[in-house]
């Protein structure tokens, strides 16, 4: 009998092994190169190898790796003071992942309530398309049916609605709804913007009912939008949010922020963890925002965003049998193909350019934010290829 492979089948991998990166780029065992237009889904905010984030964990590697929480950790205070400083909120939680920040902040929502003397208010609304992470709690939140079956009964407490419908929204609040909870863009939901109107139409259905509004910028905070986080596009603060990803730059580093209001259920014991916010993620965590924060850089993404936009809208006009539609907001975009967007990815792939499977049969497109014009340039000529590609077969189809 042959032997099972020794890791679990959760994951239908490329045949690809990538030995090293280099910025934008991922060089594979073999020494072939490809440009990263996936970044870890938009993990690696700062490309590969950042010269910055390499000199701050080795610094870090040398002097302490781990503390527990149960002794002060500077550069938490730190990372956590500049967050504050830079957002609507005043307090953090440092977790390891996204998943764990979403936990966090559904806790937060529902201690909230009890702590006011309501333990009733415990539902928390959330919207077709949503993805918030894998854990029990998380898969009930995003309500996606693929990955809630067979694990058994649903966590209770969430309500879906569907995306954009207020009048569906309205008509599941109830006085035991605690929070809504969205993505300002829907990620692995294909792309899809929270139009700035009905996010300040959530702010005010919130305020009216007395809840929780929390967003999850775990792939649209830290730069990806072209503002630090997505919500700034939308005139709305939210009560507490969600981090992740781009916050570590490849680093396993999360955070829950929130106002000191939102939090005040949050007392000591209430919620823990032995990883997060240790001193090597806080080094990273802190070094990512010396460079996301530093005069300039939002506009250089906001600047090479244009470049995607115009290069992305140029290869629609031309190839309208295999582009449908051209989605984002900054260097979250998405390619709506008008072939299942496996052939795309496959497409690209062949093309040395890496993407990212969405719903909605969109790739989604989330370059490093430290993409330079010419390789923004670059990656576009080679989409472009990819497009003359899938044109031809589809032509030689309908022949
Ligand atoms: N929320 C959003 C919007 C995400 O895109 C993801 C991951 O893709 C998560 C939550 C979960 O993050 P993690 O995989 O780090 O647990």
């Amino acid at each position: 009998m042959a032997e099972a492979a020794p890791l679990f089948d959760t994951f239908s991998r490329a045949p690809l092994r990538f030995e090293r990166g280099e910025g934008v780029w991922l060089i594979t065992e073999t020494g072939e190169r490809y440009l990263d237009f996936a970044a870890g889904v938009a993990v690696n905010s700062l490309g590969h190898a950042h010269p910055h984030l390499v000199e701050a964990i080795k610094a870090q590697a040398e002097k302490v790796w781990h503390l527990s929480n149960l002794y002060e950790i500077p550069g938490q205070e730190k990372l956590a003071k500049r967050l504050t400083d830079a957002t609507f909120a005043d307090k953090a939680f440092f977790t390891n992942s996204g998943a764990e920040a979403l936990e966090c902040a559904i806790k937060t929502a529902r201690r909230y309530h009890y702590s006011k003397g309501h333990p009733e208010k415990f539902r928390i609304v959330t919207f077709e398309g949503a993805f918030h992470g894998r854990t029990l709690a998380t898969i009930a939140a995003g309500g996606q049916a693929k990955y809630l079956e067979g694990f058994g009964p649903k966590v209770e407490g969430f309500d879906q609605v569907p995306f954009g419908d207020l009048e569906a929204l309205k008509a599941v609040i109830t006085s035991e709804t605690a929070a809504l909870l969205i993505e300002p863009v829907q990620g692995e939901g294909g792309i899809r913007i929270v139009p700035p109107e009905f996010m300040r139409t959530l702010r005010d259905l919130c305020d009216e009912h007395g809840l929780l509004l929390i967003l999850d910028e775990v792939q649209t905070g830290v730069g990806r939008t072209g503002k630090l986080f997505g919500y700034e596009w939308t005139g709305v603060t939210p009560d507490i949010m969600a981090v992740a990803k781009g916050i570590g730059g490849g680093f396993p580093l999360g955070a829950c922020l929130a106002t000191a209001d939102a939090a005040s259920g949050m007392t000591a014991g209430t919620h823990g963890t032995t990883y997060g916010g240790n001193p090597l993620a806080m080094a990273v965590g802190n070094a990512v925002l010396d460079v996301v924060l530093a005069d300039g850089f939002l506009d250089h993404v906001r600047d090479i965003t244009l470049i995607f936009r115009q290069g992305l809208a140029s290869l629609q006009d031309r190839f309208p049998d295999v582009i449908e539609e051209i989605r984002g907001e900054g260097l979250l975009l998405g390619i709506k193909p008008k072939m299942p967007s496996a052939e795309l990815l496959q497409a690209m792939r062949a093309e040395h350019v890496l993407g990212v499977p969405a719903g909605d049969n969109v790739i989604r497109l989330l370059p490093p934010l430290v993409v330079t014009a010419e390789e923004a340039r670059e990656g576009l000529r080679r989409i472009e290829n990819a497009a003359i590609a899938l044109s031809a077969s589809q032509q030689a189809k309908s022949a």
